[in-house]
């Protein structure tokens, strides 16, 4: 199948081939690393690997904790302003969809929050520009999505936000290009579109502002608890992180971050380009200067055209390309995983339907 999911998304076949190689009998140990205490040495060893492979993948630097939590995004979306927004301070959220929206909302149940930004006049079709943006300099925190799953629009230069901390929902465009990670004070994703299975969220944060965390936060939605014990506090999704682990091997051996990038530039190029090229039969959602890597977002003539479209693209052996049902429409995402052959698939396929239909 050529899948083309928003999340959980394709995860790179060598992947899935070692992991199934490695199920019953994890490198001789005669067991599943399922099965493994997360306090003995098998494990332990995969689980460093897992920190050191995305610390070297992103460059993150030394005065950053690498943290493996559970929950989500979602619950990031909680235990961001439950950690860094204090009372009588405001955190600023910059609205570019859903996502980003859904955050802005879970934050106001704990505090003062703002729209430091926004574009659902526009539905959503771009993101700010970095001029955009109005916000205190005694602001908590300024809090974005990089990339919008929904809408399929990406920030292509991020904010410089000065001392005021930025803090980003990276869920579906970590590891799709390279990223200055010092900008950012904290970084979380979902792992289910380019990290790996879900189950696993990735949190990079600054140890400066750990320390300026809230008191009172439960323990285990203190960032500083997981960050005090290697994200070992408790049992950790072992076999999820054991699968991030071999995701960031296969992303090193492809060349790493740069690489990647450049692959996915190529892919998505592919999708683009019979977009642009159709003369109107298929227009993009996304403004051109705010498109997604990731996300491709498009609309066909009709509702009736798009079903038809969807239909033929599924006996075709394209998955998931139906558009989310608050945008509606068409979206292919085409995250780190999926190959260049399947985009290339999809565009001619895009060419020849509209030559049938056109
Ligand atoms: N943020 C973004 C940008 C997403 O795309 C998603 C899921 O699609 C989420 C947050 C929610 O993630 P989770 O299902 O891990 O809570």
């Amino acid at each position: 199948a050529y899948n083309f999911n928003a999340g959980p998304s394709a995860l790179p076949l060598p992947v899935l081939q070692k992991a199934q190689a490695e199920l019953v009998d994890f490198r001789g140990t005669g067991m599943s690393i399922m099965e493994m205490s997360h306090r003995g040495k098998d494990y332990e060893a995969v689980h460093n690997e897992a920190v050191s492979l995305l610390r070297e993948l992103m460059a993150i630097p030394a005065d950053y904790d690498i943290l493996f939590l559970q929950g989500g995004a979602s619950l990031q979306f909680a235990m961001v302003p439950m950690n860094f927004l204090p009372s009588g301070r405001k955190a600023g959220y910059i609205l570019t969809g859903s996502w980003a929206e859904k955050a802005y909302a879970e934050a106001k149940q704990f505090g003062e929050v703002f729209e430091a930004a926004g574009t659902k006049s526009e539905n959503y079709r771009r993101v700010p520009a970095a001029g955009d943006l109005s916000y205190a300099p005694d602001s908590a925190y300024i809090h974005l999505t990089s990339n919008n799953t929904i809408f399929g629009t990406e920030w292509h230069a991020f904010p410089d936000t000065g001392a005021v901390p930025l803090i980003a929902d990276m869920s579906s465009d970590i590891l799709a290009r390279p990223v200055e990670v010092s900008k950012f004070a904290l970084i979380y994703a979902g792992a289910q579109k380019n990290l790996g299975p879900a189950g696993v969220t990735v949190a990079i944060v600054r140890r400066g502002l750990l320390e300026q965390a809230n008191a009172g936060v439960p323990t285990m939605l203190r960032y500083a608890t997981h960050a005090k014990d290697n994200s070992l506090y408790n049992t950790p999704p072992t076999f999820g992180i054991y699968l991030v682990g071999l995701v960031l091997a296969w992303i090193k051996e492809q060349g790493g971050v740069d690489a990647i990038h450049k692959r996915n530039k190529d892919k998505a190029g592919l999708i683009y380009d019979a977009i642009d090229k159709s003369g109107g039969f298929y227009r993009g959602h996304a403004q051109q200067d705010s498109r997604s890597l990731m996300n491709i977002t498009f609309r066909l003539g009709s509702e009736d055209l798009e079903k038809k479209f969807l239909d033929e693209a599924k006996k075709a052996g394209f998955v998931g390309l139906a558009g989310h049902r608050s945008v509606g429409g068409c979206r292919a995402s085409a995250y780190n995983a999926v190959p260049v052959e399947a985009c290339r698939a999809l565009a001619q396929f895009m060419i020849d339907f509209q030559k049938s239909n056109g």
